[in-house]
């Protein structure tokens, strides 16, 4: 009988194990998992009901899912609702971005009209929500997979997200496109640098408007003529636009082969 009583509980045991891992499993199949906290006000509650609509959180995690080989067991946690961010916590391995982030930027397309521009208010505000997920998935998977940083780390993810929506997302370039209007429009808020602006960990937000907008330039210069001409790029320029921009591709392509499930092929 006490033999029994073994042989079950050890079943039992394997029984536990083994569905403890199933659950494992299956949400190691998720690359990020999306929480939305409680909003705690009409303005929080109205950016849930837009993020619930438009469902860009999810689709970014669907697009990542079919990139990236998940080898960490955890998935990534993407909060929405607490208060500080946009950022990556590397202790806890979790992406935060504010309702109130959203709501500046909702705010600040609506004080310049930006839907005179032929973008929805809504589609400008999810463009910069899509860009922000993937600038700290970037640093999340700086982390993650200790990945070699030569030179800023705040560039390095404007770079990465930057790409990865290029390359990866359905009118990726338009998506970084607004994500540029809007370091834009931070950039004028800045009447006269401060010294902390040149110490600070991110590139000025002019940099990195020029920066992201020659990208996208550098990687369709056909199609994105009109780039060059609006922020008067020198020939010289924007030829260098057309070096960087692959120059990132490659340089990234290489960092992320082992953790990319299918490479895209050499098309570029
Ligand atoms: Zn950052």
């Amino acid at each position: 009988m006490i033999i029994h009583i073994i042989k079950l509980s050890i079943l039992l045991l394997i029984i536990s194990v083994h569905s403890m891992m199933a659950l494992a499993d299956s949400k190691s199949n998720n690359f990020i998992n999306v929480t939305y906290e409680k909003p705690k006000s009409k303005k929080e509650k109205a950016i849930l009901t837009d993020l619930n609509k438009e469902k860009v959180s999810e689709l970014v995690a669907e697009v990542l899912e079919e990139i990236f080989k998940t080898i960490d067991k955890k998935p990534l946690a993407l909060v929405y609702g607490d208060e500080d961010g946009p950022s990556y916590d590397s202790r806890k391995k979790s992406i935060y971005i504010p309702y109130d982030f959203i709501q500046e930027i909702k705010q600040r397309f609506i004080d310049v009209k930006y839907s005179n521009s032929g973008i929805s208010l809504n589609d400008a505000v999810m463009d910069v929500v899509m860009h922000t997920i993937l600038h700290e998935v970037a640093h999340a998977l700086i982390d993650r997979y200790e990945l070699p940083v030569v030179g800023k780390e705040e560039d390095a993810a404007d770079s990465l997200a930057t790409m990865l929506l290029i390359e990866y997302f359905e009118d990726g370039q338009e998506v970084v496109l607004t994500a540029a209007d809007l370091f834009d429009l931070e950039s004028e808020d800045v009447k006269e640098f401060a010294e902390e602006d040149f110490w600070d960990e991110h590139s000025l937000d002019v940099q990195r408007y020029y920066r992201t907008v020659c990208y996208v330039y550098g990687s369709d210069p056909k199609k994105y003529a009109d780039i060059k001409k609006d922020a008067k790029f020198s020939d010289d320029r924007a030829d260098l636009c057309i070096d960087e921009y692959e120059q990132a591709y490659f340089s990234w392509m290489k960092l992320l082969k082992p953790l990319l499930k299918a490479q895209k092929g050499d098309n570029k």
